[in-house]
Parts: C-alpha cells; structure tokens; sequence
C-alpha cells in the first residue's frame, strides 16, 4: 500500500528507512530519517498503520515545511497469520511478553511485501534496524548497500562482542561475583546476572538472534545514535573489532527543536505540554527528579507501591510516569492525592524530551534503555540507574563507571523479559528514598557530578551543529552513499 511519493530525480539519493517496531527503536529512527531528508535526500520510511499513526503529525509538518522530500510506504502487518491481536504492531503494544516470538515472526513475514517494494522503488540504500535482518538479503538481490542500526552505544556493542568471544563468564564461581570484560579501551567488570542473553532465554529468540548476527556479514555500515566525543575509544574499538564504517550521529532527538515535536515526539503524550511546563515552571531549578522506565517495562504493582512510596519518603518534587494499565490500584491513587502539588504522575505516554529540557529537572531514576541516557546526556541531568534488561546494564556501566553521572539503585539482577510482575518489589521504598534524597541533595559530590553532566552535555549538543562530529557524520554517511550510488551508476545497473 502506498503512501504519497514524490517523483524520484536520477541524481538525487534515494534511501530507504526500515524502522523496526519498539519505541526505543522506532523514535530515534524516524529521527534519523528526518535528518537526513533536510539534506536534501530522498528518504522513505518503511512501516505498517498503527505506527504510522503514531508519527504521522511529524510527517505532516515536515511536508509542510515545504523542503523536504520524506516518505512513507506502509505493509500490512500479519498480525492474524502470526496469531497477535488485531492492531498489535509494536512490541509495546504485546498483550503479553509471551507473544514476543509471534511478534518476531510477523515481522519476518514481512520479507515479501520490503522485497516488492525495492525492486519496485531501487532506492540506493536501506537503512536498518537490526531486528529486520532479511533487509541484508534484499540489500543482497538488489546489489544495494544495508546500513544497520543497533540502537544502542559503541560502549555496549563492544562489551557485547568481548563477552561473546571471549567468553569471560566460564569459571566465574556465581552469577553475582564480578568479572572482568578482556579486549576492551577500559577496564570493564560485569557480571553474569548483567549479561542480556539471559533475560529473553524463555521466549525461543535465540533462531531470530542467529538472524540478526548473520545479517550483520552482508552489512556495509553501522549508524549510531551517539556521539563521538563521549565515547571516542569505543567508536574507534568497535570501528575495529567489526571491520565496518561507523557513523556517529547523535543525539538524533535534538532535531526536535519545538515544543509540539518533542511533546509529541514517539508517541501522543498523556498529558496536554502546557500543563505540564506550567508545573515544571512552578519549580525551583534542578529540583525536580523525573522517573521513567521506558516503553517496554512492566513492574508488578507492589514495586510500583514501593517507588511512590520511597519518592513520597524523600520529599523531592517529582514526575513519575507510569505505563498504561500500570498502577490502577488504591495505593497508588491515594498516594498521588497526598502528593498533590509535589509530585505529578503521567499515566500513558510522557513527553520525555520536553520534560529532561527543562531547567526544573535535575536527576532522572532510568531504566537505562539508551535513548533515554543520551536525551539525559544531552540535557545535562545526572541519573539514578535502574537497570531492567537487555544491554541496559551495561548502558548503566557506562554511566556510573565510566561517565560518572549518577548513583546506581542498586539491582544486581535483571527481570526476565514477561516475568516482570513475578519478580515482586525488588527495590524497597527505604532505598529508593535514600538514593533520591541523596541525588536530589546539594552535596558536594552532587555538585561536582552536575557540575560533570553538565560538561558532557556540551559536546553533545554541538555535535548536532554546523562544524559538530555528528553533523559531519552525516554528510560523510550521504557522500559515501552517492560514490556508491555513482559508481552503480557508471557500471551501469
Ligand atoms: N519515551 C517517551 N515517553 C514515554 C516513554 C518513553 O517519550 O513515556 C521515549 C524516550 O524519550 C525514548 C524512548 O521513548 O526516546 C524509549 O527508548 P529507551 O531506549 O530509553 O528505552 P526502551 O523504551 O527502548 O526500553
């Protein structure tokens, strides 16, 4: 089904976005297209309707901009043949985690509508998400080059590749005694309760995995949302150890320049951007600590009734947000009527960007997804870490060890991914009091670790401006596009 598509000039780039379908993947992604259509590129991103949806406002304001040429294409997702819920096409809209591996292969089931489109379209490049692996096989076919996007910084990938080749974990007496990572900048202790594979165990991804790292050998590129002065040994190690051109050029959200962008940015927020800068206004600076888990986590209730109650217990003002069907209990409710005017809970879909922006803000408990410590990176807000799963241990690694930006809450163990609400209240009203009070505080080594977040901050956002590394990251990403696309041209295909 197609969408409106501008007619294509022979000498302009033409690429091809495939933005896999998780907001931690999907926002940065559509970022990163929008981008690089300013520059003048052809750009068409490949979803399905309900994410669609989800971003078509922005879509619209950029057509109306009037110099851009962004597009959409839109597959129908097999959500009936792969046996999901009408309407299901986001992982953050899975009944269950359960369901994580039919998500997976509708996905798949894809393949045949992306092939019918590039051979239809021949744009000059793909660029996409790891998880759509069968993109490497068109790219193949079409003779095309695949750009992939993990979403995640170079720090993770590397600690990533050395546990996996290395093997550091065997011999280690227990899941919980430190080790340390070989073939790395730095010296990296992790353990193996923090490893990512052991969180997604139960739900058979381990064939969709194979995928992914096979895909990878028919890859030209690898685009990252990170910027190089933040980690510049890692972009270089991982420059290395994978053989591939590496484009660092975040961090995308700050493309989002106004309010209604970064309200709306993802998603629709649940609460009107108004309000909540007029609360956020109301507040002294850096006084406010904001608490978020991303898209994807799914606390049990009684550890949603020890957060309210350790933030109530430190008598910070706070915005915490709780996700949609999270929270409904009494506890909760009354808990917000004694905190009235302190602290302010958005149930549903929060306007992250607007919120970490403004000047009211000074911490941030996160779950680490990397999205949200680049936008905390980038507003210059030292953060609470709270692991859940994935490779966010080792994103909460990167802050605390190597960044030295927050306080840990203290988790030694991820959540299984769909066993979330059995694991209980991990985390007991009385730390997470203390940990708050102690970020919220105006401690001597609270200011130096502002004073430090905020000068990280300034590299991050120039890297974004004219003369910045991310900036020219995406020029060199679109010139080595054209040679490409050139000599294509002059062989004549
Ligand atoms: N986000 C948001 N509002 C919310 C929850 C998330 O705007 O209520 C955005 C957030 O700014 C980030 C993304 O969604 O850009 C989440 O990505 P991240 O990598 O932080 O975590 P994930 O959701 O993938 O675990």
């Amino acid at each position: 089904m197609a969408e409106k598509t501008a007619p294509h000039n022979q000498q302009q780039l033409h690429v091809f976005f495939f933005p896999f379908m998780s907001p931690g993947h999907q926002i940065p992604m559509l970022d990163m297209a929008r981008l690089v259509a300013t520059r003048g590129v052809k750009t068409t991103i490949v979803t399905t309707p309900c994410n669609f949806s989800r971003f078509q406002s922005f879509i619209d304001r950029d057509r109306q901009s009037g110099n851009v040429d962004i597009n959409v294409h839109i597959l129908k997702f097999p959500s009936d043949t792969a046996g999901l819920p009408q309407n299901c096409e986001n992982l953050d809209s899975l009944p269950s985690r359960l369901l994580s591996n039919s998500f997976s292969r509708a996905v798949m089931m894809l393949q045949p509508q992306g092939d019918d489109l590039v051979c239809q379209y021949r744009p000059d490049a793909i660029i996409s998400d790891l998880n759509i692996p069968w993109t490497a096989q068109i790219a193949k076919k079409y003779d095309i080059p695949r750009i992939v996007f993990h979403g995640t910084c170079c720090f993770s990938l590397c600690v990533t590749d050395s546990v996996s080749k290395y093997k550091p974990y065997e011999g280690v007496s227990n899941d919980w005694m430190p080790f340390l990572v070989p073939g790395l900048p730095d010296r990296v202790h992790i353990t193996t309760s923090e490893m990512p594979g052991r969180f997604f165990r139960n739900l058979g991804l381990q064939e969709f995995f194979i995928q992914f790292v096979e895909a990878e050998r028919n890859t030209y590129g690898v685009v990252a949302n990170s910027v190089y002065e933040i980690e510049p040994e890692y972009v270089e190690h991982y420059k290395k150890i994978s053989g591939k051109k590496i484009w660092t050029v975040g961090p995308v959200s700050l493309c989002n320049e106004k309010d209604v962008d970064m309200a709306e940015r993802g998603n629709k927020a649940s609460i009107d951007k108004d309000h909540c800068l007029a609360w956020l206004d109301s507040k002294e600076p850096n006084s406010v600590i904001y608490i978020s888990f991303g898209s994807l986590c799914a606390f049990a209730e009684s550890q949603l009734v020890e957060i309210g109650l350790g933030l109530e217990a430190s008598n910070c003002s706070f915005i915490w947000v709780i996700k949609d069907g999270f929270g409904d209990g009494l506890a909760i409710q009354d808990l917000e009527e004694r905190v009235k005017g302190r602290g302010l809970v958005i149930r549903g879909w929060a306007p992250q960007l607007l919120i970490l922006n403004h000047l009211a803000v000074g911490g941030f408990m996160t779950h680490c997804g990397w999205n949200s410590v680049l936008e905390a990176l980038s507003s210059g807000v030292p953060m609470i870490t709270w692991p859940l799963f994935g490779e966010q241990f080792y994103n909460a690694n990167f802050v605390l060890k190597q960044l030295k930006i927050g306080f840990g809450i203290g988790v030694d163990t991820g959540l299984k991914w769909g066993e979330e609400e059995q694991a209980g209240a991990l985390v007991k009203r009385s730390r997470v009091a203390a940990v708050v009070s102690r970020l919220m505080g105006g401690s001597e080594s609270v200011k130096e670790m502002r004073e430090r977040a905020n000068r990280i901050s300034k590299p991050a956002r120039s890297a974004m401006s004219e003369g910045g590394s991310s900036h020219g990251n995406f020029d060199l990403l679109i010139e080595d596009l054209l040679a490409l696309k050139q000599e294509r041209l002059a062989k004549g295909e």
